[in-house]
């Protein structure tokens, strides 16, 4: 009796450790619940239809539903969230990029489907996207960023853009060093691997050749040596061998019955229909002078505030108006408002040159003059030759106690920038900062928006 139990438990445990002899996928940590990933990638979604021109073809539609369906059908049941919501959007987009963002929903620009040789290589790149969506490597990154913006919860704050809207380089930026894409879609090489290999075990379940997937790889990084599409590169890092590891795990797994690819030529002669495809957002397109994710051109005169506010703010931490002239820029910490020509890049590094931020800090102090000097020390390290430029002062902020602290710097623009940075705590602790930024021989002309905004501003982290 005690034998037979023995043999049968080894068999067991041989069967759960190798199937049919796949690499096993890790889940890695992850501090956000499956629902949240839900709510955050609709958010995201929506700004991204906007953001990007969507195909609208019946054929073209089905046919990349169909696709994403076979793979949903054998991703593995325990990674598979109830709560998800898939959707596969084809974009009029020219670049050969694709991006999941949590929860499900899938975006798949037509430069990848014109550059695909085969169903497969289409199929290879959405498993891949859809592996990050399963192993959830959206909501890890933000897990792992650990800066207290995101830890106050206002990640689908920042990304519902209803507060932020008309950012020139848009939530999804990816390939810019700005913008939400940074955390939720750009992954680590060890998560690319992840990615690879379970979008290589659901392909070969699905009846496809694993090593399309490669191959598709292989293709992308030749179009992006020739700067065709750095976009994906950037989100999509080759943790190294990837055709290797792809091909090693290919002939490791079982395949499941081949499935029906004689929709893949109709489905191309649909997109060849299909007029124009823009290279990039179709936001940027009229911007070509312009850097992804700047104001304008840094150096060229800066229009004066506009008389009109318009109300901006992250739910839960703060509230206010700025000119209706500025633009938001939002980053995982903070807040940027400014006027077109005051942010992006002059001589080499990105400037910001007019304008306000918010932003939320850690702080270890609950002394507001301790932390206040903590938060200047941190910045300073970026811009060591700005130096406190008067007396601190006390006064109230939306009914706390703040500190105003003079400072002063060299311009980029030339002479010197003035800022004065107000700082208060937040009831969680952490320390609430915004400032105001101008060059010295313009102050005069920014008094009434930095002072309106002053007014204007409240904190709503607490009743
Ligand atoms: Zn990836």
């Amino acid at each position: 009796m005690v034998r037979n139990a023995t043999a049968l438990l080894l068999v067991l445990t041989l069967a759960a450790a190798s199937p049919f002899g796949q690499t096993p996928i890790k889940l890695p940590k992850n501090s956000y619940t499956p629902a949240q990933d839900v709510e955050l990638g609709r958010k995201a979604a929506a700004e991204a239809r906007k953001q990007y021109a969507v195909i609208d073809d019946p054929v073209i539609a089905r046919y990349l539903t169909r696709l994403g369906d076979r793979l949903v059908a054998v991703a593995p049941r325990e990674l598979n969230q109830p709560v998800y919501e898939y959707s596969f959007t084809p974009l009029n987009v020219k670049a050969i990029n694709a991006f999941a963002l949590p929860g499900g929903p899938m975006f798949v620009n037509r430069g990848m489907f014109e550059a695909a040789k085969e169903e497969g290589e289409v199929v290879g790149v959405m498993a891949h996207e859809l592996s990050h969506v399963l192993l959830r490597h959206g909501t890890a990154n933000a897990s792992k960023a650990r800066n207290p913006w995101l830890q106050l919860g206002q990640l689908a704050g920042i990304i519902g853009g209803a507060v932020v809207g008309g950012t020139a380089g848009g939530v999804i930026s990816q390939g810019s060093q700005f913008g939400l894409g940074t955390i939720l879609l750009k992954y680590s090489r060890d998560f690319e691997k992840q990615a690879d290999l379970l979008g290589a075990q659901m392909m070969a379940r699905a009846g496809y050749d694993p090593r399309a997937l490669a191959r598709m790889f292989e293709t992308i990084e030749k179009e992006s040596k020739g700067g065709g599409s750095p976009q994906w590169m950037n989100s999509h890092p080759n943790p190294g061998n990837r055709t290797a590891y792809i091909t090693k795990e290919a002939g490791q797994l079982a395949s499941g019955p081949p499935p029906d690819t004689s929709d893949f030529p109709g489905a191309k002669e649909a997109f060849a229909k299909i007029p124009g495809g823009a290279s990039s957002a179709k936001r940027n397109e009229s911007a070509a002078s312009e850097t992804p994710g700047a104001i304008g051109v840094p150096g060229r005169p800066v229009p004066a505030p506009s008389s009109q506010f318009r109300s901006v703010g992250v739910n839960g931490v703060f509230q206010a108006t700025v000119p209706a002239n500025w633009t938001g820029i939002e980053s995982p910490d903070s807040i940027k408002f400014v006027p077109p020509n005051a942010f992006g890049p002059l001589n080499g590094e990105t400037v910001f040159t007019h304008g306000v931020e918010f932003g939320v800090a850690r702080s270890g102090s609950r002394d507001l003059r301790e932390a206040t000097s903590a938060w200047i020390t941190a910045v300073r390290q970026d811009n060591p030759d700005i130096r406190v430029a008067g007396d601190q002062r006390t006064l109230p902020l939306s009914q706390r106690t703040a500190m105003a602290t003079p400072l002063s710097n060299p311009s980029p623009l030339g002479g010197d920038e003035w800022m004065t940075v107000y700082t208060t705590f937040l009831a969680d602790g952490s320390l609430f900062y915004y400032l105001t930024l101008v060059p010295a021989r313009e102050a005069p002309d920014y008094d009434l928006a930095f002072e309106r905004i002053t007014r204007t501003l409240r904190l709503t982290d607490a009743p």
